[in-house]
């Protein structure tokens, strides 16, 4: 037997098919060129100056959309979205955040919920990356219990006519189109606003400290008029947007692998190189037992996020088990970049490194899509039978 592969010590990849691997190398070649040697610069400056590009290249690759069927979305298995989540969120977060919020959240939204017309007019567009979409559930005073919206659309006519303000909204200053939950009469509904609509702004959220290289908004919305055609039909409640946001926690899942194996692949090569007291540092035991460590949990995710990767392509996933992986594995994956952030030492805390930066962007991760405590308490009332919400 070939001695195992200290990049895959336990042999992950034998479980993957050749079309799987090939759509991870397709994804790393693309990142390799056009992103990598950029992100650090990126995430310092605050934004990626040629995004319209970028995210036009994405579309090239498929990733926009990437398991959805029809409207030129690329129709890709479960495992294989995955797969590019844990590639794009390898090279960043803010990456990954972009490519989730377009494919998982705006356009699932509309791909599950739209009429025939809102997908042709669409979808297409945003699967190619000549469309930017973003995705408005979080208000100023609603986070985690989004049953409480403030943001109202009421009838005028035909018409619809929305006022609200909506927080911390991944894509929003660059966005064409928004994805926006109101509530109505009838209970939440969501409409696609066009970002040029009369009364819409979406100013941009400075001084963020994590998640540096994507773009967050507030979304402003004074007496924005729409058609009758803007809502989706489909979407019901608060189902219609919880729908959303369970596609793109299994990509965080996937994701944030990424930045704990860019973390612990950055660590193990410099505890290699990096000489105290006459020896690499990766030769003494307390490092030592901080890779083992890293690579175990790394290992585990990894496990757990292919099976509910399985699970999802056969249609057997459960949203409570989309929280088991999303709890996990950013938890997890957190806890690798601290302790990558350690054996690097002073450089841990440099951006000419990723670690920090992954480290950073994690605590987005850790945040957004149902906090740590949210999807803990899923967990709990499924092992108990006890809603404890509130
Ligand atoms: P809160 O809900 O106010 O929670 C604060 C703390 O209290 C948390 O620790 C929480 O777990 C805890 N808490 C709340 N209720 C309970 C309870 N019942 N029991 C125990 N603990 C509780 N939103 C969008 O709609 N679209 C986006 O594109 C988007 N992008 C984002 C990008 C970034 C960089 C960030 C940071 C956030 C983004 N969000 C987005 C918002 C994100 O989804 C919310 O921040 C998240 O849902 C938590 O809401 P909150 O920040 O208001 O925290």
């Amino acid at each position: 037997l070939p001695a195992p592969d200290p990049a895959d010590p336990a042999g992950l990849d034998d479980l993957l098919s050749e079309d799987e691997k090939e759509v991870r190398s397709a994804v790393r070649q693309m990142l390799d060129a056009s992103a990598e040697p950029y992100i650090a610069e990126w995430f310092e400056n605050g934004g990626i100056p040629n995004i319209r590009e970028l995210t036009k290249e994405l579309g090239s690759l498929g990733v926009l959309g990437m398991h959805l069927e029809g409207y030129g979305c690329a129709g890709m298995s479960a495992v294989e979205y995955g797969l590019a989540c844990l590639e794009i969120e390898a090279t960043d977060s803010g990456l990954r955040s972009l490519v989730s919020v377009q494919g998982s959240l705006a356009m699932f939204a509309i791909w599950r919920w739209g009429s025939e017309e809102q997908k042709q007019e669409w979808l297409p567009q945003m699967a190619a990356g000549d469309a930017i979409g973003c995705f408005g559930l979080t208000e100023p005073d609603v986070g985690s219990d989004p049953g409480s919206m403030q943001t109202r659309a009421r009838r005028d006519g035909d018409d619809w006519v929305l006022d609200g303000r909506k927080m911390w909204i991944s894509n929003a200053p660059y966005a064409d189109v928004a994805v926006v939950w109101a509530k109505t009469d009838e209970g939440v509904r969501g409409f696609i606003v066009p970002t040029g609509t009369p009364g819409f702004s979406a100013p941009e959220i400075k001084h963020k400290l994590s998640l540096r290289a994507s773009a967050t908004g507030e979304l402003v919305l004074d007496g924005v008029r729409l058609p009758a055609s803007a809502m989706l039909p489909e979407a019901r409640g608060l189902k219609g947007p919880l729908a959303c946001l369970n596609e793109a926690r299994y990509g965080i899942v996937w994701g944030s692998l990424g930045a704990a194996r860019s973390s612990m692949e950055t660590a193990r090569r410099y505890a290699r190189e990096r000489v105290q007291f006459g020896k690499p540092i990766g030769a003494f035991q307390l490092t030592q037992q901080k890779l083992a460590d890293m690579s175990l949990e790394y290992t585990k995710g990894y496990l757990l996020a292919l099976h509910l990767g399985r699970r999802k392509d056969s249609g057997l996933l459960r949203p409570e088990q989309v929280s088991i992986g999303k709890l996990n594995n950013v938890r997890e994956a957190i806890e690798i970049c601290r302790t990558a952030r350690t054996i690097l030492g002073a450089n841990g805390i440099s951006l000419e490194y990723p670690v920090i930066r992954h480290q950073n962007n994690l605590e987005s991760v850790l945040t957004y899509e149902g906090t740590v405590e949210m999807h803990t308490l899923v967990l709990g009332q499924l092992l108990t039978g006890e809603p404890a919400f509130r």
